[in-house]
Parts: C-alpha cells; structure tokens; sequence
C-alpha cells in the first residue's frame, strides 16, 4: 500500500458554539459579539481571518494555529475547537487526507500518558450537508474507514464512545476533516450580558465569582477595598494580580483601589463593635454602587457563599446588600470552598489566592461579629455616621489600574 504523504499544519480552526445556538433571532447578535471577542482575544499572536459557516466558525490563523488554539480554549461562548483540513468535496480528495489526518491525530493520542502502544478505539463519522456528495454517510464511514485505518496496528473500531473520532464534514464548498477537538471554555461571549463590577478581595472565592459571571458573558472590571497603612502593600498588589491572572479570560479589564481605613475608623469610633463587619461591608456596597453607576456598570458581583463565615449568614447577607443600589450577584452561593477551590485551581487563580496576606476586613476585627444583624439597627448605627461624606471622599481618591490582555 502506498505510504501517507506527511501532514501539513492544520490551515484553520474550526470553533463550535455552545449554548448560542439556543439563542433564536438573538444568535446573530451573539455570533457577531464572539466574532469581535475572538479578533481581539487573538490579535497579540498573530493575525487570524474568521469565516461564518452554517452554525460553526472558522478561524484561519497567519501562523501559530496551536497557540491560536490554546488561546480560544479561553474565549467564552465556544464549546470546542478541532484543528482542521480542507478537501475539496469529491471521495478521491478526501480519502488520501482522512488517512494523513487520523495517524497524526493517533500519533498525538498515543504520546498522552496511558496510552503508549495499547489498542486505542476509534471510528469515522461522515456528516454529508451536501447531498450531491455521492455515498451516503454511513456506507462512506466504512470505506474510509477501511483506507484511512488499513494496516494501522492496535486500533480497534469502535461506534460507542470510541477515544478518537475522524470527523469528515462534507459541504458544498469543501470537505473539513479533524480529529482533535479541545474542550472551549463555553458559556456566553463576553460582553452580551451587559457589564459588571465585582468587589475583588485577594481571597480565593471572589475571583471564581468574578470568573463565573464572564462566564455568562458579564463584562467584568473589580474593585478592591484597601486600608492603608493598616494593611501594607503586598495585599494590593496581591489582588492585583488575581486581576492579570483574570486578563487570561478578559483581553482588558480595570481595577478600582478605593482608600478604605476612613470608613473604617469611622465605623470604629461611631458604631458597636460586634456591627463593624456588617457595616464595613455596606459601606463597599455603597462606594461600588456610586463606582459603578458613574462607569455605566449594570451589577455588582460578590465572592459570598451561605454560611461560611459570620459575615454571609442569611441576616448578614441581607443588611450588606440592602446598601447596595443595584442588583447583587453571588454566583458561588450555594458552593462548598471545595467546589470553589477545584474551580480556582482550574481558572488558575489559586495559587495567587493563596498567598498570605491580610485583608482590610481584619483591621479593628470584633471579638464578637453579629451574626443575625438587625437591618434596622443597621440604619440607626449608620444614622450617626457621616455615610455620604465617607462614600464621597473613598470615592474621590480611588486609583485606576488597567490591565492589558495576557498572552
Ligand atoms: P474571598 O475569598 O473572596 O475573600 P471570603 O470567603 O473570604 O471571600 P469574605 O472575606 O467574608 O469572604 O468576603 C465576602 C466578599 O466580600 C468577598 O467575596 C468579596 O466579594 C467582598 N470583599 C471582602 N473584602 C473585600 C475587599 N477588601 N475588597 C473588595 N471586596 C471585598
Ligand atoms: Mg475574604
């Protein structure tokens, strides 16, 4: 039998979408919005054309496909990306690749750890969109099938669940072959659910709260509370940086730091002690509310989760966010901190996370936190505090800090 020319590298990408599809007359919209996100995403590799196909994209990358790739595995609305060849769409064109392409994918397969020399299952699946193509799907799996795996040795056909699958698409304009798909990051594009401003501490459940409402597509910038100099400068450089590890899934993002130990010895001087977490956290809310509502932000977003610490009993959760003025999200409320820890591990902003630092919280801490505020005596502490001068002045010594997209 005649040896397999090599493969050349894959000429494009091609992008499923996940849950976009179940957009209707939406879709166009989202599509576009992806569209623009994965041009931007990409632009600091290399340059990359992007084709609309029936309900798939295709990205053509200049150069560095692979990294293109590793690059959309972080673009929010995809649901897998397979590297892929073009034939044109007749069964003598399509044979000699189909072969090239599944031993280069059984090459790469065969290198991952268990694998090495073992039978590994396979099969060929044929979606033929063009019926002028002229063998039905299945009766065209087999035969290429019986080219593509001839004399391969420790394969074994496989309809079920088989560990390689050779996709053969076949259009009115060309044939896509690929057998890799890299899982996507799902979710929406973002930027199509408007645009949020999560209050960021350097712990490790804000950041997988920030991460999971991009992943819905919520356009996010943060805010940090920062009580200088009761806490020095590592804690904010430390939430800094969970906010660059965060620029892997968001091209730009930007961070508020808002001076906070005014409000803090405030509350200190004019209110009982057990109340001070309670009120430290309304007033964030407020500050973030008036940030957000100057920068056109629709939401705030909160690490908080029921009942794991003091501050985020039910009652608590209730007094802080009855100071906000807009609606709060609390994506990790019904998680355990072991299902958000797997999440950071797997964002990658848990070893950031884990750094030990203090965070404003800690200063003047109560010995004895209330654990089912009162929202009324709330309001009454607050009422011998000047509340709106604090939020002002906080407000008006915030510093910027933008980030720029990581590679
Ligand atoms: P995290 O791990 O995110 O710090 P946590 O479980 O430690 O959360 P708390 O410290 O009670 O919880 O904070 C609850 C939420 O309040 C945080 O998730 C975060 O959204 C917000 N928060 C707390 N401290 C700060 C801060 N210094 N700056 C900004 N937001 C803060
Ligand atoms: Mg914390």
């Amino acid at each position: 039998m005649s040896t397999t020319p090599p493969l050349p590298p894959a000429p494009a990408l091609l992008l499923r979408y996940g849950e976009l599809t179940l957009k209707g007359l939406n879709q166009d919209q989202f599509i576009s919005r992806l569209r623009r996100n994965i041009l931007r995403q990409t632009s600091t590799i290399a340059p990359v054309r992007v084709e609309r196909l029936y309900n798939r994209m295709l990205v053509f990358p200049e150069q560095r496909t692979e990294q293109i790739a590793r690059k959309l595995q972080h673009v929010f609305g995809l649901k897998s990306i397979s590297p892929v060849w073009i034939a044109p769409p007749t069964p003598e064109a399509i044979l000699p690749l189909a072969r090239a392409v599944f031993l280069d994918a059984l090459e790469s397969y065969r290198g991952t750890p268990d694998v090495g020399s073992r039978v590994v299952t396979c099969r060929v699946e044929t979606t033929r969109a063009d019926k002028r193509f002229p063998i039905p799907s299945n009766v065209f799996d087999r035969q290429v099938g019986e080219h593509a795996l001839a004399n391969v040795a420790n394969i074994q056909v496989r309809l079920d669940d088989p560990e390689l699958t050779l996709g053969i698409d076949i259009r009115a304009e060309g044939a896509y072959l690929f057998a890799r798909r890299l899982p996507g990051a799902a979710g929406l594009p973002l930027g199509s659910s408007g645009r949020g401003l999560c209050l960021l501490s350097g712990g490790i459940d804000s950041p997988v709260a920030a991460w999971m409402m991009m992943k819905r597509g919520m356009w996010m910038s943060f805010v940090t509370f920062h009580s200088y100099p009761y806490i020095g400068e590592p804690s904010k450089q430390k939430v800094l940086a969970l906010a660059r590890n965060l620029s892997k899934w968001q091209p730009n993002s930007r961070t508020y730091v808002v001076p906070f130990s005014a409000c803090q010895e405030a509350i200190r001087d004019g209110a009982p002690e057990s109340y001070r977490t309670v009120l430290y956290r309304r007033m964030m809310q407020r500050i973030a509310s008036k940030l957000a509502r100057a920068h056109d932000i629709d939401a705030l977003v909160t690490g908080e989760s029921l009942g794991q610490v003091a501050s985020q009993t039910i009652e608590n959760m209730t007094c802080i966010a009855a100071a906000s003025e807009l609606p709060v999200l609390r994506p990790l409320v019904g998680y355990d901190k072991d299902d958000t820890i797997l999440l950071a591990r797997k964002i990658g902003t848990f070893d950031t996370s884990s750094r030990q630092e203090p965070d404003c919280c800690t200063v003047f801490m109560p010995e004895k936190p209330v654990i089912h505020g009162d929202l009324e005596l709330c309001t009454k502490f607050e009422d011998a505090l000047p509340v709106s001068a604090l939020v002002d002045a906080a407000c008006a010594g915030v510093e910027l800090v933008d980030f720029e997209a990581e590679v």
